[in-house]
């Protein structure tokens, strides 16, 4: 069983916790607010918790669950308290840029980012059992350490995640389609609807809305702040991909608009075809 460290104790880190605790694994939580830390330990996320980051001597492998914004910041500020050889990772959901910073600071470190998420955010919303059966990326560099990643590629499969691993540039581009791209056009399609003139149809649209709707705006309605951070933080390949995006749009508009019917069909049935390769091959039905 190995000493684990998890930095930030909210939807993910509590969720890891969670997990790792159920294992056997020795895990300390560090939070923010003593609150946090608190409800951690009550909920069985972490077998210690406390809020100062010296708690982080002694673990054997330590990961950085804080806001995209802070992953840095928490990794410089733990630094001087890792023992020699200890494994930092990460699990933020941008790795492009966090990467080689945290890899300067800290050699012994592997990026990695759980593709699972919810809604909301913050512990109380933790889950057992959040990773299974989800993609997992580690995003190594030719300068990670090869037994670094062994460990952080044990503990990930142990969650029953599915791993996957690649650059970290090549993460940042495909997650800009599957995860950021979706977020704006999902809260593009809720605000498009907000934009019906007339009171009486917007609110019977709401009033029919059902499965299909739920779907394509369940991204849209989620945490703003974290959207805010994945396109603050993955500005460029999000920037292509939303050009890429309005042209499709526009191809589409131009089809309905000549009345280009068999086209349209053409175009929808590409979109049917290609859409399980997007999916588990378990939820094609879906
Ligand atoms: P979250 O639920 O909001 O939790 C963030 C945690 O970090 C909280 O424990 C909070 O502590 C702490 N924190 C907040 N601001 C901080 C600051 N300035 N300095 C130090 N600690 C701070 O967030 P999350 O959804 O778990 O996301 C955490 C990381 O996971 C992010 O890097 C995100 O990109 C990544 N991720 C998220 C998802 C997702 O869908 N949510 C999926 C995969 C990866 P207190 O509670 O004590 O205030």
């Amino acid at each position: 069983m190995e000493q684990i460290a998890i930095v930030g104790l909210g939807l993910i880190g509590g969720s890891l916790g969670l997990d790792l605790v159920r294992q056997g694994h020795s895990v300390v939580g560090i939070a923010r607010r003593a609150e946090t830390a608190e409800a951690a330990l009550a909920m069985g996320a972490v077998t210690k918790a406390g809020t100062d980051l010296a708690l982080v001597a002694g673990a054997d492998v330590v990961f950085i669950c804080t806001p995209i914004d802070v992953t840095v910041a928490t990794a410089e500020a733990i630094a001087p308290y890792l023992s020699e050889g200890a494994v930092v990772t990460d699990v933020a959901s941008v790795k492009g840029e966090i990467v080689p910073a945290i890899a300067a600071l800290w050699p012994n470190f592997v990026g990695g980012h759980p593709m699972a998420g919810k809604a909301e955010a913050g512990l109380a919303v933790a889950v057992a059992g959040l990773f299974q059966g989800r993609p997992y990326v580690l995003t190594p560099t030719d300068t990670t350490k090869p037994e670094a990643l062994e460990r952080v590629r044990a503990i990930a499969a142990s969650l029953g995640a599915n791993l996957c691993q690649c650059h970290p540039d090549q993460h940042d581009r495909a997650v800009a389609w599957i995860s950021h791209l979706p977020v704006m056009v999902s809260s593009s399609l809720i605000l498009a609807c907000q934009g019906e003139v007339d009171p009486a149809i917007r609110e019977l649209a709401q009033t029919l809305a059902s499965s299909g709707f739920q779907d394509t705006s369940r991204v849209g309605g989620g945490v703003p702040e974290l959207g805010t951070l994945m396109a603050r933080h993955n500005r460029a390949a999000l920037l292509d991909a939303l050009t890429q995006y309005q042209q499709q749009l526009e191809q589409l508009k131009a089809l309905i608009a000549t009345e280009d019917w068999d086209a349209l069909r053409e175009t929808l049935t590409q979109a049917k075809t290609a859409r399980p390769s997007y999916l588990p091959a378990a939820s094609t039905q879906r």
